[in-house]
């Protein structure tokens, strides 16, 4: 069983309109306090040394190298684990970047998003596509060969020529892993309050993924998640802990955890973390349907063998009836006793669940 830590940092430049991730915006770097704040829940708890560490946000890459080597110290990771920074490309230089290469850090995740400018300020990013190139060119230069990038599709007047043109930012800047997103418009962001115009409708939403994934396995990012592409080796192997329902430890404000099956979750308040006052709470457990739920985003699929020995659930014959509909159907195929939804089938996952997950 592989074991992963995530520690989130709540702090961003300034917050995008449509973004609902417990961070404050208007922060220029990320107070020592809280930095001590983590050192002190990691040192406090008798964690196992993590294959992967994982440091999330908010915007990571507002930590000074410092600040990001005195966590990785305290989190113990082995040798060999893969040490993840999301950034932003505007908060980069050469020497933060060399700097977390020191600290430990081994992978990269940029918030690119998107090629466009306009669309850049449409979603209140802080941040140019010169900058997004700029900041992939200094990742390499500095000695990074594990980058990720993430690509957000569906926006106003989004076109198959934006994508494109995303797709090639990142491929020329070296990504080797690509997170490619539909804009979803959350309640309590600003998008939520004011929606944009120009959005896609249901239809052609669909089609721009379908066309996404199709662009990507051309150029050599084979899918192997819903929303996640990579080269040959680079798949996230954080990431893939969450998918196969292995302990991972959340550390900081909002940040989940699921250990030995049983689901915590700190609460959104940073002060409370700082202060040592927050409490977690149990928010539920680990069960087969999640189980089925986050193996069926893999394109390797469900293991009928592991639900039945983990869970003791197995699918009766009617449910095997409604498989083979989705496989006529093309939403669905087998690959050595794994059921894997095609990128069609993906697209309509949830109607796909709500069928199989009756066990009863
Ligand atoms: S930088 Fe990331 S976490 Fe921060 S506001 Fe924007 S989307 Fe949210």
């Amino acid at each position: 069983m592989a074991f992963g830590i995530y520690i989130h940092i709540p702090y961003c430049l300034s917050k995008c309109r449509y973004c609902d991730f417990y961070s404050a915006g208007h922060s220029g770097g990320v107070p020592d306090e809280y930095v001590r704040a983590v050192v002190r829940q990691l040192e406090s708890e008798q964690l196992p040394r993590p294959d992967t560490l994982y440091f999330g946000g908010g915007t990571p890459s507002l930590l000074s190298a410092e600040q990001l080597e005195r966590m990785v110290r305290a989190a113990r990771p082995l040798p060999d684990a893969e040490v993840t920074v999301e950034a932003n490309p505007e908060t980069l230089s050469p020497a933060l970047l060399e700097g977390f290469l020191r600290a430990g850090a081994n992978r990269l995740s940029l918030g690119v998003q998107t090629a466009f400018d306009d669309s850049l300020r449409r979603l209140g990013r802080p941040h140019t596509a010169a900058q997004s190139r700029e900041a992939l060119r200094m990742a390499r230069q500095a000695g990074f060969a594990n980058i990720s990038g993430d690509i957000m599709m569906a926006l106003p007047y989004y076109s198959q020529a934006e994508f494109d043109a995303t797709l090639e930012l990142l491929e020329e800047g070296g990504a080797c892993h690509i997170s490619a997103y539909l804009l979803k418009i959350e309640p309590g962001t600003a998008f939520g309050r004011h929606p944009p115009a120009g959005l896609p409708d249901e239809d052609e939403t669909a089609d721009l993924y379908l066309y996404a994934a199709e662009q990507l396995e051309r150029h050599g990012f084979a899918q192997y998640e819903i929303s996640n592409f990579a080269r040959p080796g680079r798949r996230s192997r954080h990431n893939l802990l969450y998918w196969n329902c292995e302990d991972y430890r959340g550390i900081g404000p909002a940040a989940h955890s699921c250990m030995r099956g049983v689901r915590t979750a700190w609460p959104a308040c940073t002060a409370d973390f700082i202060a040592g006052r927050a409490a977690e709470t149990v928010t539920g457990e680990c069960t087969g349907e999640d189980f089925v739920m986050l193996q069926l985003r893999l394109n390797d699929g469900l293991d009928l063998a592991s639900l039945k020995q983990k869970y003791g659930l197995e699918l009766q014959a009617e449910k095997f009836r409604f498989v083979e509909q989705c496989v006529r159907g093309g939403l669905a195929t087998w690959k050595n006793g794994r059921l894997c939804l095609t990128p069609r089938g993906m697209l309509v996952q949830n109607a796909i669940l709500c069928q199989l997950l009756d066990f009863d």
